[in-house]
Order: C-alpha cells, then sequence, then structure tokens
C-alpha cells in the first residue's frame, strides 16, 4: 500500500502502539493526545501486563523494559488451592509484568518520538468528517484550533470515545456487579520475588502485585454494598484491612502500611463497540472496554493496535485493511469478552465455578491451560475443549457431558 496519512486520537496504550508500528511501516503519523504533558499517565489502572502482550510491549520499546518493571506470574488461589504460573511455561511467552501507567504512558510516547511520529500534545480531537476517501479532522489546543488531513482515522481515545460520539458507533454496556478499590502498600512481608496473587475470596476478588520499588498494590474486586459501605466510613482503608485480613493467602496489611489514596470504581460496566464504523477504526477501549477485574485491557489495547497494523501491512487498500482488521479484532477478542462479561455478574454458578477450579487443580494439563487462558494466550474454547477431554476420560457421563466454566480470571462464554 502507499505511504498513508494516519491521524490517532489518544496516545495512551493502544494509540501509542499503533502509532509506533504504523510509523515503521513507512507511514506518515499523526498522534493527538489532549493530556498536555508528555509524563500524563492514567491513574485508574492496576498496569498487570497479561503474558500474551509482553513481547509485543518490548518490541515497541527499545531498550530497558525489563529493568524499569516487575517480572511477575499469575499465582492463583481458588478455593481449591494454589496454581503457580512459575511451575509452567507456554511456548508463547512465559511472564507477565507489572509495570506502573507513570512509567509505561510515557514510555511508550518517547517510543513514538523516537520512530518518528508527530506527537501533539495539549490538542483535544473535536470534530471528524470523512469525505471522497479523506478524513479532515479539527483538533483544539487551549487557545486555537487546527484542522488536519488524514487518509486514515483511528480512535484510541479510551473508553468514553470522542469518536465514538461524533461519529455514532454506541457502546453495548454489559453490567459489572462489582466494585473496585486499589491502594499501593509498603512494607509487605514476603512479596520480593513472589508472583502476582490472584485470590478467589467467595464472590469477591483480591490481587497483590509486587511493584519495581518492592512495594506491592493491592486491589479488590467487592460487592458493591460492602464498597458503599466502605465509602460512608470514615476510615475506609482500615474497613480494606479488615477485609483484607480475611482473605486467605493475603499477607497481613495494615493500614499504615497503604501509601496514597485507594483509588476507586464504584460502576465500571463493559462497553463493545463495532472495531469498525463509518471508515473509522477503534482500538484499545475504545472499541472493547472490559471489567477491570479480568486485566487484560491494557493487553488487548497493545494486541488490537497491532492487529490493525498488520491488517494495514497485508491490505490493497484502506478498506480492505480495516475490512481485515474488524475480523481479526472479533477472533481475537470475542470469546475472551463474552467470558469476561459473563464473570462481571455475581451468583449465578457459585457451586458450579467451585466444581471447575477443584478439578482444575486435580490436573497438572488442565492447570497449564489455565494458567494460559487467563494470561490470554490461548482461546477459551481450548480450554473447554481441554475440559471435556479431561471429563471424558474420568466421568462416567463420557465425552458429551457439558460443565459450566465460568471462572474469575479465566472467563468463559
Ligand atoms: C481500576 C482499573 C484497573 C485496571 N487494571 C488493569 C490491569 O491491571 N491490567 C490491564 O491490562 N488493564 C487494566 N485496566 C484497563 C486499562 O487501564 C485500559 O484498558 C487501558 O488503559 C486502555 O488503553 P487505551 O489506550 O485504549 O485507552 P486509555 O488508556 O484510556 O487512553 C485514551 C487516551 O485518549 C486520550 N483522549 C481521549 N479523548 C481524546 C480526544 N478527543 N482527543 C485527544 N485525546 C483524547 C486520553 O487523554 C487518553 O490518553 C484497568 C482499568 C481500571 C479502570
Amino acid at each position: 500500500m502507499k505511504q498513508l496519512a494516519v491521524v490517532i486520537a489518544g496516545a495512551s496504550v493502544a494509540g501509542c502502539a499503533a502509532a509506533i508500528l504504523m510509523r515503521r511501516a513507512g507511514h506518515k503519523v499523526t498522534l493527538v493526545e489532549q493530556k498536555a504533558e508528555i509524563g500524563a499517565y492514567k491513574q485508574l489502572c492496576t498496569h498487570f501486563i497479561q503474558p500474551s502482550a509482553v513481547g509485543l510491549l518490548a518490541s515497541l520499546v527499545p531498550h530497558g523494559l525489563e529493568s524499569l518493571a516487575c517480572k511477575t506470574h499469575a499465582v492463583l488461589a481458588t478455593p481449591a488451592g494454589i496454581i503457580d504460573a512459575g511451575g509452567y511455561r507456554h511456548e508463547q511467552a512465559d511472564h507477565a509484568l507489572n509495570l506502573p501507567r507513570r512509567v509505561l504512558d510515557p514510555l511508550l510516547r518517547a517510543a513514538a518520538i523516537q520512530a518518528g511520529v508527530h506527537l501533539c500534545l495539549g490538542r483535544k480531537l473535536v470534530a471528524a468528517c470523512h469525505a471522497q476517501g479523506e478524513w479532515t479532522v479539527r483538533v483544539a489546543g487551549s487557545s486555537d484550533e487546527q484542522s488536519m488531513k488524514a487518509d486514515l482515522l483511528v480512535a484510541a481515545d479510551g473508553h468514553s470515545s470522542t469518536l465514538a460520539r461524533l461519529l455514532d458507533n454506541p457502546a453495548s454496556h454489559y453490567p459489572n456487579e462489582r466494585a473496585s478499590f486499589f491502594v499501593s502498600c509498603a512494607g509487605v512481608a514476603g512479596i520480593a520475588g513472589a508472583g502476582s496473587l490472584f485470590i478467589n475470596h467467595g464472590e469477591e476478588m483480591a490481587f497483590l502485585y509486587p511493584q519495581p520499588d518492592g512495594s506491592a498494590l493491592l486491589s479488590c474486586y467487592v460487592l458493591k454494598e460492602r464498597a458503599a459501605h466502605w465509602l460512608a466510613a470514615r476510615h475506609p482503608q482500615a474497613l480494606l484491612a479488615d477485609w483484607a485480613a480475611q482473605v486467605k493467602y493475603l499477607p497481613r496489611i495494615e493500614p499504615g502500611m497503604m501509601r496514597g489514596p485507594a483509588y476507586r470504581y464504584r460502576d465500571y460496566p463493559s462497553l463493545w463497540r463495532k472495531p469498525v464504523h463509518a471508515g473509522c477504526a477503534f482500538i484499545g477501549d475504545a472499541a472493547l472496554t472490559l471489567d477491570p477485574m479480568s486485566g487484560v485491557g491494557c493487553g488487548f489495547a497493545l494486541q488490537s493496535a497491532s492487529l490493525l497494523a498488520q491488517s494495514l501491512g497485508t491490505s490493497e487498500s484502506v478498506d480492505e485493511a480495516l475490512q481485515g482488521y474488524g475480523q481479526a479484532h472479533s477472533k481475537l477478542f470475542a470469546a475472551h469478552a463474552k467470558g469476561i462479561i459473563a464473570d462481571s455478574r455475581i451468583g449465578a454458578s457459585a457451586q458450579a465455578n467451585d466444581k471447575i477450579q477443584a478439578l482444575i487443580h486435580s490436573d497438572p494439563e488442565l492447570q497449564a491451560k489455565y494458567l494460559s487462558l487467563t494470561g490470554r494466550l490461548i482461546q477459551p474454547i481450548e480450554f473447554q475443549r481441554a475440559v471435556l477431554n479431561r471429563l471424558a476420560r474420568f466421568s462416567t457421563r463420557g465425552p458429551g457431558a457439558t460443565v459450566s466454566t465460568s471462572t474469575h480470571h479465566g472467563s468463559q462464554p
């Protein structure tokens, strides 16, 4: 394909990744970001990068990723016992990363500039019009407005995407029945060199992520009534610590160990938009925002950017590239998204969930598959097949038996 003029709205994970890859492919890329500082970053994120995206991320930032991040792996604490990814290695990738957004976001922007992307900070995309195969977009700064032309327009402008609103690409909303709190903690015992803990605690979940500076990030996904009670309290951090003390496998965390604000949300529905609409490509959260409990958003943002760049690289025209991208997006993410959306509901199948966790725990092959699923290295169907094979081998019900495989963080449709 000829060299394209590309305008991308949003210089965060998805936008920077797409910009770097397209610039490397020879296109002329302008990246428009409403935040004015190169060091600005998304605060509402626990920045666990799934194994499925680690290799891609490493290919985008030239040097030193591993010295800035904490190399880690999932340790899943289920009602049946611990499943530790430290004991398994998948052929495609072998670890996850805890990489704070205050490091990741500026790192990606610097890599974009280094690749030759034109980064326009402090400019918000406010209008877009497509006529005769060409885009005209308007971007507003603090005191002026300018217009830009493009052959390809990419929306990487996050879950409340301006471009989705301007181009009328509404999201399907899916309920999330948990609220979330997370806080940085210092002096937590036994986390050095440890994996990242994902703990099922009844209908709630706790996560403990070791960080590059030796601290740990505690995050929890709790019932909304509990969150409302914490929010109404004078010392919510004390209630959070009390709750954490009840969670099996979590080291002791006192309120005095908590540093900085406890970030939170009361409601965070999953949003799903068409990845291609009105001739514009939507990537990252702008196309698919999923329950943060699944920990897939940054990885999927990187991977969707890569799918778009790959499709451009193998197509003869922008239309063909967009069509290919739309198909590839569904193929890679739809089944994961359906499972994650199902896991955002509470109480549907607690008993079946316990059974499936026990089954996984009993079989090393299923454990490995489950970890690959939670790391988004395989499709849900591959894990489901492994479960059915396991049941067919050992169940009197035979190979036709079905089982609910809805599990937190390893979601199934
Ligand atoms: C509580 C919480 C915890 C999370 N934890 C994890 C985790 O552990 N692991 C993980 O992988 N994911 C996690 N996520 C999800 C992750 O944060 C997002 O999926 C990810 O940031 C999506 O990246 P993005 O580039 O698509 O969008 P964003 O990071 O939202 O970036 C959008 C960018 O577009 C810019 N923008 C918006 N509108 C305009 C405009 N009109 N013009 C110009 N610029 C614009 C914004 O300023 C922003 O920089 C979490 C999310 C939440 C809420």
